[in-house]
């Protein structure tokens, strides 16, 4: 169960209150995305979820259990970056690796006198190559495994993104506008492919960005922020032909 509840949080930046008490639950294998002007709070809020940033006030739970005091690297969620993030020396097979070595590393860590002569280590080698090329295969990157960013498109680079991301198989995945960086035909192209992923995974999705029709297409529920709080969330329909308020029906370009 992955369960993803996010409990009253707040967050300050010195005097700026970035987050005003946030709650939303995400139920396992749903597809929400906050929607929201730039600046409104919605990476921050995804940063909270994913560690990188500590909440001011309030919690995070994943499956039933606190996270709030655990590192990133502990609550086994995957999240995908705008710039994609890719390390420039490594090859496309080497990048989608690297959060299994950081796994196999931290276990090592772990048991430092068995560290050195831990046997199965070879089989652990071939584990991370089978799992790096099933996650080419799902998206479609199988012939770039040997390439450098450097060579890829905008929209390779994003798939190896989301390769890295998909084979840890994370509680849940992050994406912070994962698709701003394309150009519009690969958007519309880029988006389907996550859609499908999602389909195909049945895994847990919190999907950023500050395109409405982005949200529309993609989304079990949309969650609308603005200064720092959740206006409504709610599946897509109810938000474009109920919305709450006025402020929620102009961003999402309701009919008045
Ligand atoms: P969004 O992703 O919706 O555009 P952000 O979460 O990035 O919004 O930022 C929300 C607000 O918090 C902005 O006003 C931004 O300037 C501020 N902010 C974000 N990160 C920091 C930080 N590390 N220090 C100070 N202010 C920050
Ligand atoms: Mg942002």
């Amino acid at each position: 169960m992955s369960d993803l509840q996010i409990a009253s949080v707040t967050k300050h930046f010195g005097e700026a209150s970035v987050l005003k008490g946030v709650t939303l639950d995400v139920k396992d294998g749903e597809f929400v995305s906050l929607v929201g002007p730039s600046g409104c709070g919605k990476s921050t809020l995804l940063r909270i979820i994913a560690g990188l940033e500590t909440p001011t006030s309030g919690n995070i739970a994943i499956g039933g259990m606190d996270v709030t005091q655990l590192r990133a690297a502990d609550r086994n969620l995957s999240m995908v970056f705008q710039s994609y993030a890719l390390y420039p020396h490594l090859t496309v097979a080497e990048n989608i690796a690297v959060p299994l070595q950081m796994r196999q590393m931290t276990a090592l860590q772990r048991l430092p006198v068995l560290g050195g002569i831990l046997p199965g280590a070879r089989t652990q080698k071939a584990d991370i190559g089978q799992a790096v090329r099933h996650a080419a295969e799902i998206l479609e990157i199988a012939a770039l495994l040997d390439r450098k960013p450097g060579q890829l498109s905008g929209g390779q680079r994003q798939r190896v993104a989301l390769g890295r991301a998909l084979v840890r198989d994370p509680a849940a995945f992050l994406l912070d506008e994962p698709l701003s960086n394309l150009d519009a035909k690969l958007r519309v192209q880029t988006r389907a492919e996550i859609a499908e992923l999602h389909r195909r995974l049945k895994a847990t999705f919190i999907y950023v960005t500050h395109d409405q029709v982005e949200a529309m297409t993609m989304s079990d529920r949309i969650a609308v922020m603005m200064g720092g709080e959740i206006l409504q969330c709610a599946a897509p329909d109810v938000i474009y032909e109920d919305p709450d308020n006025i402020r929620v029906a102009e961003f999402i370009g309701s009919p008045k």
